[in-house]
């Protein structure tokens, strides 16, 4: 039978405290499945603790871990990004470094897998490990960006999850810069499974995602997947220029029966209303295509790597897209 490479792809940023658990109970988790050969991409994500040099440890005692160092921290999402073109695995798996995703839950999904399925969602349960704060927004975002978006994200499930190799393949399609993983990842479709787990406290250090982080992400989410925040303000300038054409038929009647109160003040009021919410129904829509323009066609790539390691060969190049 031949070997299936198997990648999982994690970020670190600031998680001195988590590699010394880290490894040990992936690899052995990892060195238990039957017939998958694995590789641990880890992207340093621009760390400014002792990640970095953790790792190169890490990967000098283990040839199957690969050090991807980016230039600087670019978040969460674009590291993601660089661990999943940096993979060479036949399927791959992001992953925490903070082990709050259970290793042993990795079986379950490549069983998933071996069925047939070239995307293996796993669903958290139970989110208690989460505060009450974490959870609510949560729900709260799920619900507001399912209404919105056209493209909808399974509820409670995070970026863990197996994917096949023509599911990474077609990721590295999508051209956007700005990368909403949980977006992209439930664009490009495939046949998908779920399966259940329950989502553990952080081994150790703390979350880099702060509340004003979160909301931030959540907005990204939903300007990534819908305009519809943009078209909110067409129906608002609709809304007022409705209004005050409502408005000056009110005054015109009135004063043609009671005759003029101020003179001037009446068609005064109503061309300012109603200029007002013209001006705002042009500035909507203008501003939905100028926003567009404006982040995609930067073209910057979305993460630089300063360098790679693995323990036989280093190798080094300046950028990457
Ligand atoms: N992370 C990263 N870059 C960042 C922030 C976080 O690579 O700018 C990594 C972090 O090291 C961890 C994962 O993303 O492996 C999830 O982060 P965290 O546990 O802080 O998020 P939470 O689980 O609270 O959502
Ligand atoms: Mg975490």
């Amino acid at each position: 039978m031949s070997h299936t490479l198997l990648s999982l792809v994690v970020p670190f940023y600031n998680e001195q405290e988590s590699i010394g658990s880290f490894f040990p109970r992936v690899a052995a988790v990892l060195e238990q499945l039957e017939g998958v050969d694995f590789e641990i991409v880890c992207v340093n994500d621009g760390s400014r603790d002792g990640t970095y040099p953790a790792l190169i440890a890490a990967a000098r005692a283990d040839s199957r871990i690969r050090v991807i160092d980016l230039t600087r921290n670019f978040g969460k999402e674009a590291a993601l990004t660089a661990g999943l073109d940096e993979a060479r695995g036949d399927i791959v798996i992001p992953f925490d470094a903070d082990l709050q995703d259970p290793p042993e839950v990795i079986p379950q999904l490549i069983a998933k897998w071996r069925e047939g399925f070239d995307v293996v969602m796993a669903r958290r349960v139970d989110r208690m490990s989460d505060t009450l704060m974490k959870r609510m927004s949560a729900l709260l975002f799920y619900r507001v960006h399912n209404k919105l978006a056209d493209v909808k994200i399974p509820e409670n499930v995070g970026d863990f999850r197996l994917m096949s190799r023509d599911v990474i393949d077609a990721l590295r399609l999508l051209p956007e810069s700005r990368r909403f993983m949980k977006g992209l990842f439930a664009w490009v479709g495939y046949r998908h499974s779920t399966i259940e787990y329950t989502r553990e406290a952080r081994s150790a250090g703390q979350t880099s995602f702060s509340a004003w982080k979160l909301w931030n992400f959540a907005l990204e989410g939903l300007t990534s997947f819908s305009t519809a925040p943009l078209r909110i303000w067409f129906y608002l300038g609709s809304t007022i220029a409705l209004l005050s054409f409502g408005f000056a038929c009110e005054i015109i009647i009135k004063t043609l029966i009671k005759g003029v109160a101020v003179p001037g003040y009446a068609s005064l009021l109503v061309s300012i209303l109603f200029m007002g919410g013209v001006q705002l129904i042009g500035i909507g829509i203008i501003g939905e295509y100028v926003g567009r323009i404006y982040t995609e066609s930067k073209r910057r790539p979305v993460y630089l790597i300063r360098s790679r390691f693995q323990s036989e060969a280093t190798t080094a190049s300046p950028a990457h897209e």
